[in-house]
């Protein structure tokens, strides 16, 4: 249910009043609360509102993050999408996306969904300089927070050796969803000192030769891919790794019955186009064809007997926390996201911080494995 004050807000906005009712009765609005701050957020999109839009309790609404197009083959992608035009081409990072935001006197960090990470908000005064808020109180910084001790991805890119870091990659105002230029959003980082994605320049679509290269280069060093904007951002586009498809598999076949079919083959349908663009045979065609049997098959045959010997499929994971509750408080947000972790361990590691570790039991996974294991036919 929510609220008549969100209803009137929400209207007040701009939101439809009949896809509003409709979105109210469906479930589509959902009204939260973190830490006595009451928000609704958006699980499907009205009008300009995409889903994960976060409208706060004062009229504020930060719109969710935008889809950005995926281009497969690189050459004639980049031609569709860009024609002539120039792009400046970014890293891809590896991690979360996270839109953090001023609201009142508090610096909360939301996630893709919508809600407030009660984790992110909690250590991002460690990666970002408050005072661009003070300047900025309108504008919303979004970004990847990535690392090898993450609540929601397994793996972090290979250069964060430890714990979590934040890596900016849009700006975006308040209310209008509107990302700033690319060339502002790098000054404003600089100025600020809030770290960004490593940026490789501008390219145009006469330099796809170097792309060929960069993209060679960011697989081998294990890194995810790549994204292309024009400097108005009007035009954006994402391009992924061979490393990045396989190692997914990898990470996904250990799940392999949580995710839906098309979480592989959409992987390797773009592996595939990838060694049709660049004409890979041979050896180095085996060596990719034995890399994606091992990473379909390894971590699958691995949970198979995991469960067939009394395990369950889970996944073990650690963050650092400033506060134990931080961690209770993350329990609860995995609860309402349908999904059920609890604690492990804690340990001090007297520093001002602790690190928890969280065990996540996959039911599903293990009852369908174990089913089958036990002779289940169809
Ligand atoms: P969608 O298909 O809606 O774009 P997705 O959840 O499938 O999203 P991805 O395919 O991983 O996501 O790619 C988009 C995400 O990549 C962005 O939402 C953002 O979190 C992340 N990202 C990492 N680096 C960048 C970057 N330099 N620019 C933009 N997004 C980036």
């Amino acid at each position: 249910m929510v609220s008549s004050h969100f209803m009137s807000m929400l209207l007040k906005i701009g939101v439809p009043e009949d896809r509003l009712l409709v979105l109210e009765g469906k479930g589509g609005i959902v009204e939260d609360e973190f830490e006595g701050i009451r928000y609704v957020r958006f699980r499907d999109s009205a009008k300009g509102f995409r889903r994960g839009t976060v409208v706060f309790e004062n009229g504020e609404a930060v719109l969710g993050f935008p889809h950005i197009k995926r281009v497969v083959q690189l050459e004639n992608g980049i031609r569709r999408v860009f024609r002539n035009k120039p792009f400046y081409v970014e890293e891809k990072v590896d991690g979360y996306n996270v839109r953090v935001v001023k609201i009142g006197d508090r610096v909360l960090a939301l996630t893709r969904g919508g809600f407030v990470c009660p984790f992110t908000t909690e250590r991002i005064g460690d990666f970002i300089n408050f005072e661009f808020f003070k300047d900025y109180p309108n504008l919303v910084l979004a970004g990847e927070m990535a690392g090898p001790e993450s609540p929601y991805i397994v793996e972090g890119p290979p250069y964060v050796k430890e714990d979590i870091q934040f890596f900016l990659f849009d700006i975006q105002e308040k209310g209008t969803g509107k990302s700033l230029p690319v060339e502002e959003r790098y000054r404003l980082a600089e100025e600020y000192g809030i770290p960004q994605v490593e940026r490789f320049g501008l390219f145009d679509r006469s330099r796809i030769d170097d792309l060929y290269d960069l993209i060679e280069r960011l697989s081998r060093e294990k890194r995810e891919g790549i994204v292309m904007k024009t400097p108005d951002m009007k035009r954006i586009a994402k391009y992924v790794t061979p490393y990045a498809n396989i190692n997914d598999i990898k990470i996904g076949s250990h799940i392999f019955f949580d995710l839906p079919h098309g979480y592989f083959m959409g992987r390797i349908k773009r592996l595939a186009f990838y060694l049709t663009e660049k004409h890979v045979k041979g050896e180095e065609f085996d060596e990719y064809a034995k890399a994606l049997g091992k990473a379909i098959l390894r971590p699958f045959v691995e949970s198979i007997h995991e469960v067939a010997h009394g395990g369950n499929v889970e996944e073990v994971f650690t963050v650092r926390v400033k506060n134990i509750t931080t961690a209770h408080r993350m329990v609860t947000h995995f609860e309402r996201l349908g999904v059920k972790i609890h604690i492990e361990d804690i340990e001090d590691l007297k520093n001002g911080y602790w690190r928890i570790t969280f065990k996540r039991v996959y039911p599903d996974a293990t009852r369908e494995i174990r089913e089958l294991w036990n002779g289940l036919a169809f």
